[in-house]
């Protein structure tokens, strides 16, 4: 299948969100120079989460996770993503001291066919590959693991999670690929807690603070004193015992349903039939409904406003080839274009 172009669920998914944005990241092969801060953050964790999974060792975790931000000493957002990621994995250990199931396997890469529905013929043109967070068995029944970092997590979350269709895709590749029955996919997500460290207040806040009590109290007196800002210790402490509420952690498992896996082939098929349009006549059209879908700029957003100037591109985007997930050292999703 070695002549066949790779492609990825990400990939597909792209396209049909939006051609254009499509083109620019599989065509033209652009990212942007700046990485999304929030899947920067989910890569990091699926990294303690394999590392975790591989021999159940936090201080190989821990480790992991001080030499990623090596410049948290002076850098505000590197101790943020720091601390948020230490009491995570501190705290994941801690809730899950045991498992009931056995790894299999940890992020297993597979590559597929992919088939015309009509004929079962295989496609000349592509392929599709992926990589599954981990394959698990209970009871000699085995399940895809599935990693999620979530903002919140609420019975709309776990609702949507019917509509994750690419892991039932990668079910089928895997039982494809491997021969391995699958029976389920557990989700395991993590929710990021959303503390912020005290800021304390400054001399000229407190004087303010200190004068507005001292107008209200009957004494003339008050007992105030310089709030200041939250040592690391207390702010990593406060964020453990918020990882010891219920709801921060969570295990999800859903059953696949077969009669799925033919409507996925076929819309996978008819994806590639338009990308080979869309390639043969030069023309990636844009979604604009698609620029602010989740309530934030497209990462492509510059590049189209700027008509895809040279000039943009030499500033804001770099070259880089697709499929950067699929590297044996990188664990975490690709960027998508959203
Ligand atoms: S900015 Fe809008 S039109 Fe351009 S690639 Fe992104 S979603 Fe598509």
């Amino acid at each position: 299948m070695s002549d066949r172009i790779v492609t990825t669920y990400s990939m597909w998914s792209l396209f049909r969100n939006c051609r254009k944005a499509c083109d620019w990241r599989y065509v033209k092969e652009l990212v942007p120079i700046k990485r999304d801060h929030n899947l920067s953050f989910g890569s990091l964790i699926h990294e303690c989460l394999e590392k975790w999974h591989r021999n159940r060792d936090l201080s190989v975790v821990l480790d992991h996770i001080d030499r990623s931000f090596l410049g948290r000493s002076s850098d505000e957002g590197q101790k943020a993503d720091w601390h948020l990621a230490t009491a995570m994995m501190r705290s994941y250990a801690e809730r899950y001291p045991a498992e009931d199931f056995d790894v299999v396997f940890l992020e297993k890469t597979f590559e597929g066919k992919i088939i015309n529905p009509a004929t079962g013929a295989m496609s000349r043109s592509f392929v599709l590959a992926g990589k599954v967070d981990g394959i698990v068995c209970i009871d000699g029944k085995f399940y895809l693991l599935e990693h999620k970092t979530a903002s919140q997590m609420d019975g709309d979350y776990l609702e949507r999670l019917w509509t994750d269709f690419q892991i039932t895709l990668y079910a089928h590749y895997v039982e494809q690929v491997f021969g391995i029955k699958i029976t389920g996919i557990i989700y395991n997500i993590l929710v990021k807690a959303r503390l912020k460290p005290g800021k304390g207040e400054t001399e000229a806040e407190f004087e303010v603070r200190r004068a507005d009590l001292l107008a209200k109290s009957k004494t003339g007196k008050t007992t105030a004193t310089r709030k200041m800002p939250e040592s690391d210790a207390d702010f990593q402490d406060r964020l453990i015992a918020k990882y010891a509420e219920p709801g921060m952690f969570h295990r999800e498992t859903l059953y696949i349903s077969r009669d799925q896996f033919e409507t996925l082939q076929a819309d996978l098929w008819e994806l590639t039939q338009q990308f080979l349009d869309c390639r043969r006549r030069g023309v990636f059209y844009s979604n604009t409904s698609y620029c602010f879908f989740h309530h934030r700029p497209c990462a492509y957003f510059a590049l189209c406003r700027s008509g895809g100037s040279e000039n943009v591109i030499e500033n804001f985007y770099e070259h880089k080839t697709p499929h950067e997930e699929l590297r044996d050292d990188d664990t975490g999703e690709e960027s998508p274009a959203f």
